[in-house]
This record gives C-alpha cells, structure tokens and sequence, in this order.
C-alpha cells in the first residue's frame, strides 16, 4: 500500500503506521524520526533542525524535501510506503505530487485522522518514547513494564522536549495553520478518506476495507 497519513500531533499517524506495516510489508516512513536521529547522530542536518523541532515549529520545506527526494529512492520503499508526518505544508504536498509523478508512483489514498482536540492533549502530554527504537508509550494507558526502560529494546523512554506543555501548544497551532489545509488540498485531488480515528484498530480496519484487504 501507498498512503499519506494525515493528522494532528497525537491523532495516532505512528501508531497506525506501524500497524499497516504489518500487513503487507509496506515501509513506515516517518520525518519525524529521521529527524530526531539526525539531531541525535549530530549530522549537519540534524544541527539544522535541532532549534525549530525543540521550538514546536516546522523544519524548512527545502530540508524536507531533501530527506524525502531521497528516502522514497531507497529499494525497500518499492513494497509500498506509509508517510507519517509528511507532508505537512501545502508546498511540500505540491513538491511531493510533482516527485511521484517523476518517480511513475501512484499513491491508494490520503488518510486522514480526525481526533477531537481535548484528546489530542491529553495524549501528548501522556505521551512517552523510547529515545533508542522510537516505540511509543503513554503513562496512562500503556506504561512500560519497568518505568523508564523500553520493553522492546531496553532503551530509555523519555518525554519528548517538544513534548512539554508549551511546545504543545504550539505544534497544535502550527498544524491549524499549516498542515490542517491538506485535507482540502486532497479532498480537490479526491483522494482524501477521512476516519474519525479515536481508536487506531478501527481506523485500520476501514483502510483495509478501502484497500479491498479482507
Ligand atoms: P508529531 O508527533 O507532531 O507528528 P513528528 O515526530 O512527526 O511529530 O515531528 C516532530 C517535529 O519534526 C515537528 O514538530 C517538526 O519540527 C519536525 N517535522 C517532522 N516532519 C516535518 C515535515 N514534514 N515538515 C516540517 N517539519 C517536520
């Protein structure tokens, strides 16, 4: 499968992700977390993003694109490919259209995740993760077994700077701004499908249903 997966910060676009990759194969690829590695591997591109990421506001489009030129070139992304957190601006959904096309990649859809605000909040500030392999947990609802320590990996799991009250706020605003004017961007493309996504099985289980995957 090939999908773009929309939605606010904590609508559940990773953990959907990881779910689809289950089915088929099909890659997660998330610029968030190659962003956080680059910015814990010290590259250039990571001493780049470092301030605008801890702020709560959006990397450049020109970087981004940079990754993404590159990352969908990647032999693994010839299984099918699930974007998470990408694009996030108008001209990066207008950058990625011409990319596909030059590449001959035809996407089954735009997903988009609609979760009511006031739960947004609560999961993020809930929200933990494992500084090592990226899993996600949440202090409420699914701690890991041994506070701190990552079940899968035995990584730390921490809150994310951009994930304390203020830069909250702030990434919520930026994505009213910024990325919430995709779903119009895609609805004009009619590829948009849109999934009140209070919980991520069921939000799979209607983009298997669209997918024709019983
Ligand atoms: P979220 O949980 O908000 O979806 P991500 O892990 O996707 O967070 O992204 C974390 C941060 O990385 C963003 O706040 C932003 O600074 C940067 N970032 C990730 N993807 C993009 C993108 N497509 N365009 C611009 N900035 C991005």
């Amino acid at each position: 499968m090939r999908l773009i997966l929309l939605g606010a910060p904590g609508a559940g676009k990773g953990t959907v992700a990881k779910m689809l990759t289950a089915i088929d194969g099909s890659v997660q690829i998330s610029t968030g977390d190659i962003l956080r590695a680059a910015v814990k591997e010290g590259t250039d591109l990571g001493k780049e993003a470092q301030g605008y990421m801890s702020r709560g506001d959006l990397v450049p489009d020109s970087l981004i694109m940079g990754i993404m030129g590159e990352r969908l070139l990647e032999d693994d992304c010839k299984s099918g490919f699930l974007l998470d957190g990408f694009p996030r601006t108008i001209p990066q959904a207008e950058a990625l259209k011409e990319l596909l096309t030059k590449l001959n990649i035809e996407l089954d859809g735009v997903v988009n995740l609609n979760v009511p605000r006031d739960v947004i909040l609560d999961r993020l500030t809930t929200r933990r993760t494992c500084e090592d392999c990226g899993a996600i947990y949440n202090v409420k609802s699914n701690p890991p077994k041994v506070e701190g320590v990552c079940d899968k990996c035995g990584g730390k799991v921490v809150q994310r700077d951009d994930e304390a009250e203020e830069a909250i706020s702030k990434r919520l605003d930026v994505f009213n701004e910024q990325t919430a004017p995709l779903v119009g961007f895609y609805e004009k493309e009619g590829m948009l499908w849109d999934i009140n996504a209070t919980s991520s099985d069921e939000v799979v289980a209607t983009i298997k249903e669209k997918l024709g995957i019983a």
